[in-house]
């Protein structure tokens, strides 16, 4: 099992290249991530940079986003044994067409305190059949609730998702539309096999890439 799934290793690959880093090289990465994200939202000028909206189409013509406040995170992100950032903060936004929407930088998955690398390694270890206390031991998680509620947020996103793509009928989201009806008609649905698909369809798809580093990303944000 586990075919086209990469091996998760202690704090994860981040975005799939390949190399496995150790824990202190990976900790060191994600706080330079921080700082970069945070002083990108120092440095920000009016009109200038303003985030895509999510729910924009392939062109994005129909969209104006004007940038509102942030919103902050006291605790920072959390990395997994023990370790967290520096407060961290978010650029609220809005879309003239689809409302109000939160600009995450790529270490941060929609709504988890967790690293979208802890988030992304340990659904895919999960959909490799790994236990739930190993993927804990190994992220350095205190118990096996967050991996529990993550495979279900994916999991019940997954109408969401056929919803919006129906919605949009959007040419790149055909075959992650066709992939999730496979999916939401096992019964009963396969983690394993729900991860699969949106890992081959984010990756066939370099506009899906770009815009979804993480599968956890693809299946989170929308
Ligand atoms: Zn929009």
């Amino acid at each position: 099992m586990g075919r086209g799934i990469p091996d998760p290793s202690p704090l994860g690959v981040l975005w799939h290249d390949g190399h496995t880093h150790s824990a202190s090289e990976t900790i060191a990465r994600f706080h330079a991530q921080v700082k970069q994200h945070m002083d990108g939202l120092k440095a920000r000028r009016r009109g200038v940079g303003v985030p895509t909206c999510p729910k924009a189409e392939e062109n994005g013509a129909a969209c104006r986003v004007t940038r509102k406040g942030l919103v902050w995170r006291p605790g920072g992100v959390k990395l997994g044994h023990g370790e967290a950032s520096e407060p961290i903060a978010v650029q609220h936004c809005r879309c003239l067409r689809h409302g109000h929407f939160l600009d995450y930088p790529s270490f941060l998955v929609p709504r988890k305190h967790y690293a979208a690398e802890v988030v992304e390694s340990a659904l895919s270890a999960r959909a490799q059949g790994r236990t739930l206390e190993e993927i804990c031991s190994v992220q350095g998680l205190p118990d096996t609730s967050a991996v529990r509620r993550w495979v279900r947020d994916v999991m019940v996103r997954i109408p969401v998702l056929l919803v919006d793509v129906r919605k949009r009928s959007i040419k790149w989201l055909a075959g992650v539309r066709d992939a999730l009806h496979e999916a939401t008609t096992l019964t009963p649905p396969s983690f394993y096999r729900v991860w699969s698909l949106l890992q081959g369809q984010q990756r066939a798809s370099p506009d899906l890439l770009r815009r979804f580093p993480t599968v956890s990303h693809l299946a989170l944000s929308v």
